[in-house]
């Protein structure tokens, strides 16, 4: 067990500090204090969190901790922890670790002893989602499905029977496709596409997947996309609204996976050993 009473420790601290997604007066009084009294400041792109610090008068100390260095540059921030230098990490915009690096440098500080502190701040996926109409929970933060279409087909197929709203993360370029994927994988459903939050020409539509996709192909700029959960299967508890293993298997293979892929998609589904979906679907229990 690993206890931390974050308002109690003299120790060294890695901050996660949430930063605005379009709008600078989200920066909380906190955030900029931190930022202004941590050590060093460790940025998915240090000329991005330039601009923030310029704009705020911070002069700290920045590094990079990006996706292609976070396994070194972990390490690193685990060495200025142990020289007692505290460190806040940030990301372009909104929750570092949301759909941005960070978690392997959690886990990280967490194993070297040393505390993480949230921050508050702003963050896409919540505000999309209060603000969407639909039902705010339970809901499943899924971020950006694959860009590949048949491999984004096969996960909008995992989620099309959960009752949870589902959020996802989508790049302007790829919407339209990617709501067709929706619309034939999940069906009409009811739907919020949020883009631009916080900032000028921030704009929502609201109404079913096949009312928004048409208008959605014609917009730019930053989008979160929330599709109801299927209306059918809104008990709380998942696997009772499961097939038997057999037919959850035949159903993915009907679809056109192998038997390999869709045993293991199942065991994933119903949180089994592919061993054991395996030995059910062949009989050999
Ligand atoms: N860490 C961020 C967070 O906490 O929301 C998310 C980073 S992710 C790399 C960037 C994606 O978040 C964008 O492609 C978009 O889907 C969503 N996003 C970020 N800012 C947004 C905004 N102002 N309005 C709508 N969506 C936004």
């Amino acid at each position: 067990m690993n206890q931390q009473k974050s308002f109690e420790s003299e120790r060294a601290t890695l901050y996660i500090v949430a930063t605005p997604i379009g709008n600078l007066s989200e920066l909380t009084p906190r955030a900029k204090e931190i930022l202004e009294n941590a050590d060093v400041i460790a940025a998915e792109d240090t000329r991005n969190t330039m601009k923030l610090l310029s704009h705020f008068q911070i002069d700290t100390r920045l590094i990079a901790h990006h996706k292609f260095n976070e396994s070194a540059s972990s390490k690193g921030i685990v060495s200025l922890l142990r020289e007692g230098k505290s460190v806040a990490v940030v990301s372009d915009a909104g929750y570092p670790l949301i759909s941005d690096p960070g978690s392997e440098l959690v886990q990280e500080v967490i194993e070297a002893g040393y505390p993480v502190v949230p921050v508050s701040g702003s963050n896409a996926m919540l505000n999309a989602l209060v603000a969407s109409g639909l039902s705010p929970q339970p809901f499943l933060f899924y971020g950006f499905l694959p860009s590949n279409e048949r491999q984004r087909i096969r996960e909008l197929q995992t989620l099309r029977h959960y009752p949870m709203t589902l959020v996802f993360y989508e790049a302007p370029h790829r919407i339209e496709k990617m709501l067709n994927n929706c619309l034939e994988v999940l069906g009409d459903r009811p739907m919020c596409l949020a883009r631009e939050l916080t900032k000028k020409h921030e704009e929502f539509l609201r109404g079913t997947i096949q009312e928004v996709l048409p208008v959605a192909a014609t917009r730019k700029g930053e989008m979160v996309v929330i599709i109801a959960g299927d209306e059918e299967k809104k008990a709380p508890d998942v696997t009772q609204a499961m097939p038997l293993i057999k037919e959850h298997i035949q159903s993915y293979v009907s679809e056109g996976m192998t038997t390999n892929e869709a045993i293991k998609r199942v065991a994933r589904e119903r949180g089994m050993s592919k061993n054991e979906i395996y030995k059910e679907y062949h009989g050999l229990n």
